[in-house]
C-alpha cells in the first residue's frame, strides 16, 4: 500500500472510469474508487471488496480513515490511496483539473424545469455535425456533473452538461468542473425548495453557474431571473453578452408561439433576424424548451433552413427503461433512452442487478454518433459485455456486423438490419434469458419489442422502480442508520411482483425479506435472491423446503417450535441449519407465544443450544391510528420485558422488531435493531401523514375496446343496473372483477380516468369487462384508461368501498401483466 498523502494537492490518477457506486464497477484495473461517506450509504464499507476485484486506487475521506480501516489496508501491497476530506470534493477537484485541457465550447444548462429535455433536444438537433459529449439522462447532482465531464475527450467538438442544485452553494463546486463557455437558463418554477430561503436565493445561487460564460440565454418573461442577472451576475463577469428572448416583454428576440391544428410555429425577431420554426409540440413547456435550442442554435451559426429540417425530426425525449415478461419465459428490459456508451453502461447496469436468469443476451443495434473509430467503439463495448457477463450478442447493423471479431462472448450473431433480423431470427432461443434490446432510433427496435414482449390483454399494472426506491429512502431516513430494514414482498410483493421488487431490494442492499409461506421464499431464491429470508407460516410440511433453500421460520407456537426440534434432531445429513424467529403476541392476538408461554420457551432454548435465534419480534395493531397509541406503548413495553428475557435465557440478544410501515413513521422511537416495511414501499403511507413524501408506484391501465352511442331510457350491463338518464356514450374497457377491479365500483361508485376526465362506471361490473360514461369526454376506442395511479390515488379508490389500499393492490388479477419502469 502507498498513500500518496493526507490532502493531496492532486490526484495523480490513471484511472479512466470514476467509480462511485461499488456495484457498478466494470473494468477494476482501470477504475478509481470514490468512497463517500452520505446519510444512507458509506462507500468505504465496500473498498475491500472492490480491493479484491482488483480496485488499486481509493479515493477516502479522513473521518471514516478508521484504525479498522487502515489495517485492512495494511495488507493491500499494491494499492494507491489518497486521504481526502471529502471524496465529492475531491473528484470534482479532479474533474476540474481535467476540463481545464479540452478547449472546446461547452453549453451549461440550469433552471427549475427542462433541463433534461433541453439538453437531450439540443444532442438531437446538433449531433448530425457536432461530436458532442452531453451528461447522460438527468445526471446533474455534486457527484452527477463531474461524472459527466469526465467523459469528455480529445474527439468531441461541443459539450451540454446540465447542473441543478438543492441547496444553497452547491454551484460554486460545479462550476470549475463543468467550466461552461455558454449558459441556458431554462425558468424558474414557483415551488418552495427547501434548501432555499427565497425564490430570489435560488435563482442567484443558480446563475452561479454562469460567472464565467461568455454568452447567456435566458427567458425574459421571468423578471426576477432578468433583475438578479443584471444585479448579481453582470458585475462578477464582465464578459458577459445576455441574449434574451421574451413573449411578452422586450427583448433582444421576441417570439411568438402561434399554435394551429398540427403543432404550433415559434415565430422570432429582432436580434438573430426574422425567422418561422414549425414543431408538432404544441404545449408551452416543449414551446419554451424548443425556442431555448432555436436561439442557441441560431447563435451557433446553424442556417435556418437546416434547424427547420431538424425539428421536424425531433422525438419526444423519452428516458424510460422498461423490464417485462417476455415469450418463452424470458424477461425483456426494453431501453428507449439514446443508444451511445452511457447509454448502453447505464442499461447494462440495470440488467445486471435482475437476477431472475442467468442467461443474459444482448440485442444491440449500431451504436451511433461517439466519435469514437468503429474499432475502438466496439472493442470498448465487446469489453463491456464481457465484463458484465453478457453470454451472447446479437448485433444489428452494418457497423457492429463489421466489428464481429471484437466481441470476445460465447455466443453471437449478427445481422444486417431489424427486418433481417426479424427474417431469420430463432425466438426459441431466448428461451429463459434476460433480453437487453437497445438501438439507436433509425433501427426501428419497437418491432424487435413487439415480437419478444407476451401480449398483454389490454390491462397491465405499472411499476415505477424510482418511486419504489424513493419511499424506501424515505423509510430509511426515518430511523438511525444502525436499524436494519426488513421489507415485507408477502403476497406477490402486495401484487407488484415479489421476484422483481426482490430484485431491486437487494441491489439497495435492504437487509432481510419477509414472505408468508415457503414457496414464496423458494420462489425468490429461485429467481436469484440471497438475501436472508424469514417465512411467517412454517408448517412441518415445508420444513424440507426451508433446509434446501435456507429460508427462516418464524416460530410462533408451543407447536411449531417441538415440531421444528424434532425435526431438526433428525437432521442426519448435517444440513446447515437457517436461524429462527420467534413471534410474541403483545396485543394483536393472532400468531405468537403469550405471557404464560415464556417459562416453557426459556426452557426449551436452553434445552435445544442448536437452535439459533435470529430475531425476536411483535407487531402492533393499530399503529396507522392515533387512537390506539396508549395500546401499542403497552405493547412496546410487554415486548421490552419479554425480550429482555429472553436475551438472558439465550446468553445474547438476537435482533428485535416490532415496526411495521405505519410504525416507523409514528413511533421512530421503538425501531430497534429492525423495521419491517410493507405498504409504504407501494406508496401508500398508512398513518396519513406524510403521505406527500410518498411517490406512487403502481398505475393499474386498461384501454377501451369499443364506444356505443345510447338513448336516454337504454340499460347497460347485467341485470338491466345501468339505465341511463340522458343520451350516453358508453365505452366498454377491459378490465373486470376477476382482473381485481372490484365490484363494488359498479354503478357509478368507481371512476376510471380517460384522457385527463373522470369517467364514472355505469351499471354492473363483469368479470373481464366494465362499461364507463365518456359522454362528452374526448375518447376514442383504443386509448389508454387510468384506473388508479397518479390522477386516482389508490387510498381514494379504497375509501370509496370501504376497504383498505391492501385489498386493492393484493387482489390485482394473475393475468394483469406487470410492466416495470425506471427514467
Ligand atoms: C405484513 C406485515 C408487515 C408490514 O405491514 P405494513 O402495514 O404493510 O407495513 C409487518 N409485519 C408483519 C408481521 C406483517 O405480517
Amino acid at each position: 500500500m502507498s498513500i500518496t498523502g493526507y490532502y493531496p494537492q492532486t490526484i495523480a490518477t490513471k484511472a479512466t472510469y470514476l467509480l462511485t457506486d461499488s456495484r457498478q464497477l466494470s473494468f477494476p484495473e482501470q477504475s478509481i474508487f470514490f468512497a463517500i461517506k452520505g446519510a444512507r450509504h458509506d462507500g468505504h464499507q465496500y473498498v475491500q471488496e472492490l480491493y479484491d476485484k482488483g480496485v488499486r486506487e481509493f479515493v477516502l475521506e479522513e473521518a471514516s480513515w478508521t484504525a479498522e480501516l487502515q489495517e485492512q489496508a495494511a495488507a493491500w501491497t499494491d494499492a494507491e490511496l489518497y486521504v481526502v476530506p471529502s471524496a465529492i470534493r475531491a473528484m470534482q477537484q479532479l474533474v476540474a483539473q481535467r476540463r481545464r485541457s479540452f478547449h472546446i465550447p461547452v453549453v451549461g444548462i440550469a433552471g427549475s424545469n427542462g433541463k433534461t429535455i433541453v439538453k437531450e433536444w439540443l444532442v438531437q438537433l446538433l449531433s448530425p455535425d457536432q461530436r458532442i459529449v452531453a451528461s447522460p439522462k438527468s445526471y446533474n447532482s455534486q457527484i452527477g456533473v463531474p461524472l459527466s465531464v469526465w467523459n469528455m475527450g480529445p474527439e468531441h467538438t461541443l459539450g451540454i452538461f446540465e447542473a441543478g442544485i438543492s441547496q444553497a452553494h452547491e454551484m460554486e463546486y460545479l462550476q470549475p468542473v463543468m467550466q461552461p463557455t455558454t449558459g441556458i437558463f431554462t425558468n424558474i418554477g414557483s415551488a418552495h425548495n427547501d434548501g432555499f430561503r427565497s425564490n430570489k436565493q435560488k435563482i442567484t445561487e443558480k446563475l452561479r453557474l454562469f460567472t464565467k460564460v461568455r454568452k447567456l440565454i435566458y427567458r425574459k418573461d421571468y423578471t426576477q431571473v432578468d433583475q438578479e442577472i443584471v444585479l448579481i451576475l453582470q458585475p462578477v463577469n464582465a464578459f458577459l453578452q445576455a441574449l434574451s428572448w421574451a413573449t411578452a416583454t422586450a427583448a433582444d428576440v421576441t417570439v411568438r408561439f402561434e399554435p394551429d391544428q398540427t403543432g404550433a410555429t415559434i415565430a422570432l425577431s429582432g436580434k438573430l433576424g426574422v425567422h418561422r420554426f414549425h414543431t408538432g409540440f404544441k404545449d408551452e413547456a416543449s414551446l419554451e424548451n424548443l425556442t431555448h435550442c432555436i436561439v442557441f442554435m441560431l447563435d451557433f451559426g446553424v442556417k435556418a433552413e437546416v434547424i427547420s429540417q431538424r425539428i421536424a425530426l425531433l422525438k419526444p425525449v423519452s428516458m424510460r427503461l422498461e423490464l417485462k415478461e417476455g415469450i418463452h419465459h424470458s424477461h425483456i428490459i426494453d431501453d428507449t433512452y439514446n443508444n451511445d456508451l452511457q447509454g448502453l453502461t447505464m442499461a447494462l447496469n440495470f440488467l445486471v442487478q435482475q437476477e431472475q436468469h442467468a442467461r443474459k443476451t444482448v440485442i444491440l443495434s449500431d451504436v451511433l454518433q461517439t466519435g469514437q473509430t468503429p474499432a475502438e467503439l466496439y472493442r470498448t463495448i465487446g469489453k463491456l459485455l464481457a465484463e458484465k457477463g453478457i453470454h451472447r450478442i446479437v448485433g444489428i447493423g452494418p457497423e457492429i456486423s463489421s466489428q464481429q471479431e471484437l466481441f470476445d462472448i460465447p455466443f453471437k450473431e449478427f445481422y444486417p438490419g431489424t427486418d433481417a433480423f426479424l427474417q431469420s431470427f430463432n425466438f426459441s432461443s431466448i428461451s429463459d434469458n434476460l433480453v437487453l434490446v437497445k438501438g439507436a432510433r433509425p433501427f426501428s427496435f419497437e418491432k424487435i419489442i413487439h415480437r419478444l414482449q407476451q401480449k398483454a390483454h389490454g390491462t397491465v399494472l405499472e411499476i415505477n422502480l424510482d418511486a419504489l426506491v424513493h419511499n424506501l429512502n424515505f423509510y430509511r431516513s426515518q430511523k438511525a442508520s444502525g436499524t436494519r430494514v426488513m421489507v415485507m414482498v408477502k403476497a406477490f410483493a402486495y401484487g407488484s411482483g415479489s421476484t422483481e421488487v426482490a430484485a431491486l431490494l437487494q441491489y439497495h442492499r435492504v437487509d432481510y425479506l419477509g414472505v408468508a409461506y415457503a414457496d414464496e421464499g423458494v420462489a425468490l431464491r429461485q429467481n436469484g435472491i440471497n438475501l436472508p429470508v424469514m417465512v411467517m407460516n412454517a408448517s412441518p410440511s415445508t420444513f424440507d423446503l426451508l433446509i434446501s433453500y435456507q429460508l427462516e421460520p418464524e416460530i410462533y407456537s408451543r407447536q411449531v417450535l417441538e415440531e421444528w426440534i424434532e425435526y431438526i434432531g433428525e437432521n442426519k445429513a448435517g444440513l446447515n441449519l437457517p436461524p429462527i424467529h420467534l413471534k410474541l403476541d403483545t396485543g394483536m392476538h393472532r400468531l405468537g407465544f403469550v405471557e404464560n408461554d415464556l417459562d416453557w420457551l426459556e426452557a426449551k432454548l436452553e434445552s435445544c443450544p442448536a437452535l439459533k435465534v435470529a430475531s425476536v419480534f411483535s407487531h402492533l395493531v393499530g399503529a396507522d391510528e392515533g387512537v390506539h397509541n396508549e395500546f401499542s406503548r403497552e405493547q412496546f413495553a410487554h415486548f421490552s420485558r419479554w425480550t429482555a428475557r429472553l436475551e438472558k435465557t439465550l446468553g445474547y440478544m438476537p435482533l428485535r422488531h416490532i415496526l411495521n410501515s405505519a410504525g416507523i413513521v409514528r413511533f421512530p422511537e421503538y425501531r430497534m435493531d429492525m423495521v419491517r416495511l410493507g405498504i409504504g414501499l407501494y406508496g401508500v403511507e398508512a398513518t396519513g401523514r406524510e403521505q406527500d413524501a410518498l411517490q406512487p408506484v403502481g398505475t393499474l391501465k386498461t384501454i377501451i375496446s369499443q364506444i356505443k352511442h345510447l338513448k336516454a331510457g337504454e340499460t347497460v350491463g347485467y341485470s338491466r343496473k345501468g339505465v341511463l338518464d340522458h343520451n350516453a356514450a358508453i365505452a366498454t374497457i377491459a378490465i373486470g372483477y376477476a382482473d381485481g377491479y372490484d365490484r363494488r365500483l359498479g354503478n357509478g361508485i368507481g371512476k376510471v380516468w380517460v384522457n385527463g376526465t373522470p369517467c364514472p362506471t355505469v351499471g354492473n361490473i363483469c368479470m373481464d369487462m366494465t362499461m364507463i360514461d365518456v359522454t362528452g369526454v374526448s375518447a376514442a376506442e383504443g386509448d389508454e384508461v387510468i384506473v388508479f395511479g397518479k390522477e386516482m390515488p389508490i387510498t381514494e379508490l379504497a375509501r370509496e368501498i370501504h376497504t383498505i389500499p391492501y385489498e386493492i393492490l393484493t387482489g390485482i388479477g394473475d393475468r394483469v401483466k406487470r410492466v416495470f419502469y425506471k427514467e
